[in-house]
C-alpha cells in the first residue's frame, strides 16, 4: 500500500549554458519509511545554493554529478516524524543534504541535530548553516585580516558575503562589498553595516572599486570570478591573500572566462587559496560559537529571501543565480 503524497522536484534536463524552470519537474513519490537504523524527516525549508547548479555539470569533480531523474540534491531543515535509528528521536530537529522533497528517509550521515528554541529553524541553513561556516573559514582560517587592513568581498549581499564582510568589521578591518545595483549596495552599506559597496553594473565600476578602496585591497573574499575578479586583481596590494570561495558568474557559461590579469599574483606576492567548506568541517563548533554570539549581541545581520512551496523551487532557484534574491535563498515547504 501506497503512502500519502511526497512532493519532490527533480531534475529532468541538462542545461547547456542558463539553467531554467524547464530542466526540473516538480511531482510525486511515496513518503518514505525508517527501515531499521533510519529517521523520516519532514522537510520544514529548503536552502537553494549555487553549488546545485554545479551538480548539474556533467564533469563536476567535487562531488557527485546529479544523473537525469534524480531528486534535486540540497540541504533542509526539518522535524524527525519516525525513527528506528537509536540517536534520534521523534520531535527533533535536524539539518542535512535531504533533498528538494517534503520527506527524507536517512540513517544519519551527513545531518546534525540543531535547536528550534536557540534561533529560527530557516537561521540553520543560513548564517548558522552552512553560508555562515563558509564565511567564517574563508576569513579566520584561510585569509586572516589584520586589523585596519582592507577586506573586498563579492556578492556581498548574498548568503555567504554578507557574513564574510560583517566578519570583516569585527576583525577591525575596512569591509568593502561588491554586488548587483544600487540597491544591493543600499543594503550592504545600511543593514549590514560594510563601509562601503561598488555596484560591479554600473559603467564606472573600476572607478568606484578604485574611489572605494584609497589604501588598495589586502584581502579579497572571492565568490564571483570572471570580470569582477579581474577587476579586484588590479587593486590587490603586496601580499594580498585571496580566499577563493565561489566562481558564481561562471556557473551558467558553456565556456571558461579567462583570466585577464593572473600576472597580478605574481606580481604582488598573493597567496590565493582555493577552499570548499566540506573539508574543513573541524571548524564548525567555533564557528558556530562565533556566529551565534554575534547574532546575540546584534553584530551579526541576516536577511532571507524566501519562495513559498516546493513548486516554486526552480523559479527562486534561476532567480537565486540571476540574483534576484537578498540575503539567504531559501525555500518554505511546510
Ligand atoms: P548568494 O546568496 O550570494 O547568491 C548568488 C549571488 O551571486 C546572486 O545573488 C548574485 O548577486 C551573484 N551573481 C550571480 N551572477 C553573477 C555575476 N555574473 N557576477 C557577479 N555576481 C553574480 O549565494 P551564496 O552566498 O550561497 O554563494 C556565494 C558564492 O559562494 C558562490 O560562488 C558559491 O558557489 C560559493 N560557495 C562556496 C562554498 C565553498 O565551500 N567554497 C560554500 C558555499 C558557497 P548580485 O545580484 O550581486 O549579482
Amino acid at each position: 500500500m501506497t503512502r500519502a503524497r511526497n512532493l519532490q522536484v527533480r531534475y529532468v534536463n541538462a542545461p547547456r549554458g542558463w539553467v531554467r524552470e524547464a530542466d526540473f519537474a516538480v511531482c510525486e513519490g511515496e513518503i518514505p519509511r525508517a527501515a531499521e537504523g533510519e529517521f523520516v524527516v519532514a522537510n520544514r525549508y529548503l536552502s537553494l545554493d549555487p553549488y546545485q547548479r554545479r551538480q548539474m555539470m556533467p564533469g563536476v569533480e567535487y562531488a557527485t554529478a546529479l544523473r537525469i531523474g534524480d531528486v534535486m540534491v540540497g540541504r533542509t531543515v526539518g522535524e524527525v516524524i519516525e525513527s528506528r535509528h537509536p540517536q534520534y528521536r521523534v520531535g527533533e530537529f535536524v539539518c542535512g543534504s535531504l533533498g528538494w522533497q517534503q520527506f527524507s528517509a536517512s540513517d544519519g550521515a551527513g545531518v546534525h541535530k540543531v535547536d528550534p528554541q536557540a534561533a529560527p529553524l530557516s537561521a540553520y541553513l543560513g548564517v548558522l548553516g552552512s553560508p555562515g561556516l563558509t564565511a567564517w573559514v574563508g576569513l579566520t582560517s584561510i585569509a586572516r585580516p589584520q586589523p585596519h587592513e582592507t577586506v573586498i568581498v563579492s556578492a556581498a549581499a548574498g548568503a555567504v558575503g554578507g557574513v564574510a564582510g560583517q566578519i570583516a568589521k569585527i576583525a577591525g578591518c575596512r569591509a568593502v562589498g561588491i554586488a548587483g545595483g544600487a540597491a544591493k549596495c543600499a543594503f550592504v552599506v545600511d543593514t549590514l553595516g560594510f563601509d562601503a559597496c561598488v555596484d560591479y553594473k554600473a559603467p564606472q565600476f573600476r572607478e568606484a572599486l578604485a574611489a572605494a578602496t584609497p589604501a588598495g585591497i589586502d584581502v579579497d573574499f572571492e565568490n564571483v570570478g570572471g570580470a569582477v575578479f579581474d577587476a579586484v586583481l588590479e587593486r590587490l596590494n603586496d601580499y594580498a591573500r585571496v580566499a577563493l570561495c565561489g566562481l558564481v558568474s561562471q556557473y551558467n557559461l558553456t565556456a571558461p572566462y579567462p583570466m585577464q590579469n593572473l600576472a597580478a599574483l605574481l606580481n604582488k606576492n598573493v597567496m590565493l587559496q582555493g577552499f570548499r567548506v566540506g573539508n574543513y568541517q573541524q571548524h564548525r563548533p567555533a564557528a558556530m560559537n562565533d556566529l551565534a554570539q554575534w547574532l546575540a549581541d546584534g553584530r551579526l545581520k541576516y536577511r532571507e529571501t524566501v519562495a513559498a512551496g516546493l513548486a516554486d523551487a526552480p523559479r527562486a532557484f534561476v532567480g537565486m543565480l540571476r540574483g534576484e534574491n537578498l540575503g539567504k535563498q531559501l525555500v518554505k515547504i511546510a
